[in-house]
């Protein structure tokens, strides 16, 4: 059980300004496993004038300074691995056996790689008599998720610090102790004061605040449509830029002569990773008419792999979802597929056997879905797959593309050449072709009501950045 008392502003952990704090519970056992200060107004304030104050001098640090103090972060972040893995497992459920690969490893190596891209905001360009140079944008309000926490929180927070950005970060209610951690190793390693700033309260109460404080510059969100464009409307009036990662329902389109069994595990076990809680998780599998049943026999079988249960069992490939709340929507949405007459081919709202307490629920297949349902429209968030049928390519294209998200795809063909010119069809700011991995060079980000902006690559940098045109500077030397 962890117990937080203070919020971490101004490079002190202070006391908040109110006794009100929030419970966070282990979904595997449904105990309370920390509690933490709920933060009002006046804390949220302390912290955006606090990242204010420090703005001047931190953003004409040298990009050298910079990328030492976040590369000796990364260091620390290396050194409490275990720490950052723990938080993952007790706050969101995810198993030991994977958390460190898919929790941990990639934010310390997200941390390096924007401390290296620090220099180009040293990097001036000239375009014929006009210099441009780089400057930080400011003040950022970084209001997180609780499917990532620390994935989320460092793709947002190390591309600020390189920028020469200051920070005031929120975690998700159910996942906030990475937060703390990160605390504690800026502090560790020298970050000056009110570089970053953290607490942790209730989103719909703080994060107006956050996105619509006059002296924040930015705010980068990741989280529901709904409070992505309420966020929107709070930082309208002051014209702030926004950068939301939003929902998906992301497609995975495979060709009459694909290897569909690599195709269909690529699939499965892309939709299952995070007990299926992945904004680009390929909920949506389109495979030709005439190879549904071999799809659909090949998708029981594969996701009958998992082991799902207790997250701290070195056995367990699946855990809880996140939360009572989450299973609640989840089972929600597979009840009405069902009740719809959707053809349910694996999984369903009964409780995985023997593990009727904490938020459990079952792989869950549905087969031969059209897109016009509703468990093919709705973003799930849980470990939940459609397979729909498509007659012609035209089609399944069509049909990828017939969505009001547009976070990512993937194309599985017979090979890369062949799977191109459909990856290019693909209204999305991703596409993976033939279950191609994640890359840190690869931006991310939606189209349509997916978001806009991106994180990750160059493009992330550039989020935080504000370009300034200088007419008549002489020539660069
Ligand atoms: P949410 O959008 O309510 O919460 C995400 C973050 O936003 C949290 O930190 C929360 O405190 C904050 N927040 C909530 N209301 C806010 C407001 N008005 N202003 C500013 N910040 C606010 O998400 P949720 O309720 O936890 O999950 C609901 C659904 O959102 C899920 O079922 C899933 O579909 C989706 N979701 C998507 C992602 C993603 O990565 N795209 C992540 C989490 C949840």
């Amino acid at each position: 059980m962890q117990h937080h008392d203070n919020f971490y502003i101004n490079g002190q952990w202070q006391a908040p300004t109110g006794s009100e704090r929030m419970d966070v519970i282990n979904p595997a056992t449904g105990e309370l496993c920390a509690s933490v200060p709920r933060a009002g107004e006046q804390d949220v304030e302390a912290a955006i004038m606090a990242a204010r104050q420090a703005l001047p001098a931190w953003s004409m640090t040298s990009a050298q300074e910079r990328h030492d103090l976040m590369m000796a972060a990364a260091d620390e972040m290396q050194r409490r691995f275990q720490e950052l893995c723990d938080v993952q497992v007790m706050t969101m459920g995810c198993p030991v056996q994977l958390v460190g690969a898919m929790h941990v490893e990639g934010p310390i190596e997200g941390m390096r790689y924007y401390a290296e891209r620090a220099f180009r905001m040293e990097e001036d360009e000239r375009k014929g008599d006009v210099t441009l140079m780089r400057e930080p944008i400011g003040v950022c309000s970084l209001i997180n998720p609780w499917n990532y926490p620390l994935h989320q929180l460092i793709g947002k927070l190390a591309p600020a610090l390189a920028a020469g950005c200051t920070v005031i970060a929120k975690p998700a209610e159910q996942t906030p102790l990475q937060d703390f951690i990160m605390a504690e190793i800026f502090e560790k390693v020298g970050l000056p004061a009110g570089v970053f700033n953290v607490v942790t309260g209730e989103g719909s109460e703080i994060g107006p605040v956050m996105s619509g404080h006059p002296q924040v510059d930015m705010v980068s969100f990741t989280g529901s449509t709904a409070a992505g464009s309420k966020v929107a409307e709070s930082a309208a009036p002051t014209i702030k830029r926004v950068c939301q990662e939003l929902g998906g329902k992301s497609p995975l389109l495979v060709t009459e002569d694909a290897d569909m069994a690599a195709a269909v595990r690529m699939g499965v076990e892309n939709i299952m990773a995070n007990t299926g809680q992945t904004c680009d998780a390929f909920t949506r599998l389109l495979v030709p008419r005439s190879r549904i049943e071999e799809a659909t026999r090949l998708a029981v079988e594969i996701a009958g792999e998992q082991v799902v249960g207790d997250p701290t069992d070195p056995a367990t490939t699946m855990g809880p979802l996140v939360s009572q709340l989450q299973r609640e929507r989840v089972l929600h949405l597979v009840q009405r597929a069902i009740d719809d007459g959707v053809e349910l081919a694996l999984g369903g709202v009964e409780a995985p056997e023997g593990l009727d307490k904490g938020c459990y629920v079952r792989p869950t297949i549905f087969t031969n879905v059209s897109n016009e349902q509703e468990i093919a429209r709705e973003e799930i968030f849980g470990p939940v797959l459609c397979i729909l049928p498509y007659d012609t390519l035209e089609q399944g294209i069509a049909i990828a593309n017939d969505s009001v998200y547009g976070l990512s795809s993937a194309v599985y063909a017979r090979d890369a050449e062949a799977a191109l010119p459909i990856a290019r069809c693909m209204q999305a700011g991703q596409c993976y072709m033939q279950g191609a991995e994640f890359s840190f060079d690869a931006p991310f980000g939606g189209y349509k009501r997916s978001g806009n902006g991106r994180e990750w690559g160059d493009e992330g940098l550039a989020e935080y950045v504000e370009v300034k045109a200088l007419l008549g500077a002489p020539a660069l030397s």
